[in-house]
């Protein structure tokens, strides 16, 4: 690992923030990006959206490469699209560190999951608020990261729904279990 890499090591010992750069206004991307870094983002979240696993587009890896030369820190990839395998390889050259694929939809999660960590990143599996903390069960040794939707994907600037924190208090407890010190990501209508 050289030092720009290590520089871009997810640290894990405290509670993180990744803002999102869905909120960024796109016209001034970068500059935002670097701003949330100054100001002590731990590493910058971008989703991907396709319209077709969600009824959105957003950005795809040119985005990332883009990205890449702006901030020093960890790029997360929030994968919503139905064909994630096909997009990896793309993504980890255009600089990604780490990637978040979704439970649903994918017939084959823990494929997915082995292809991440043979390309050298770190990986995280997403559930939206209707399934249930238990499908991580068999995945959760694997993982690096656990993401629970706190709204569902595909449109920013929505309401949080306090519903999902007896899951989130769950999967906590899921992880303490089965895979200590694997992160718990929280994403969507999250404030102050
Ligand atoms: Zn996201």
């Amino acid at each position: 690992m050289n030092e720009k890499e290590r520089g871009r090591e997810v640290k894990t010992d405290f509670v993180k923030l990744a803002p999102s750069i869905l909120a960024a206004d796109f016209a001034r991307l970068g500059e935002q990006v670097a701003e949330a870094e100054q100001a002590g983002a731990d590493r910058i979240h971008i989703d991907v959206m396709d319209g077709h696993f969600v009824p959105n587009l957003s950005m795809g890896a040119p985005i990332v490469q883009s990205l890449r030369r702006v901030t020093c820190l960890p790029l997360e990839i929030h994968l919503m699209i139905s064909d994630p395998d096909f997009f990896l390889e793309e993504f980890v050259e255009a600089g990604s560190d780490l990637f978040l694929v979704h439970w649903e939809g994918n017939g084959n999660l823990h494929r997915t999951v082995q292809r991440i960590k043979a390309l050298g990143k770190r990986a995280g599996v997403v559930i939206n608020p209707a399934t249930p903390a238990a499908v991580l069960e068999e995945i959760l040794q694997d993982l690096e990261q656990v993401l629970v939707m706190t709204v569902n994907p595909g449109l920013g600037h929505q309401h949080f729904l306090p519903t999902t924190l007896q899951k989130i208090r769950r999967v906590r407890h899921m992880i303490e279990q089965i895979k200590p010190g694997s992160d718990l990501e929280v994403d969507g209508g999250i404030d102050s």
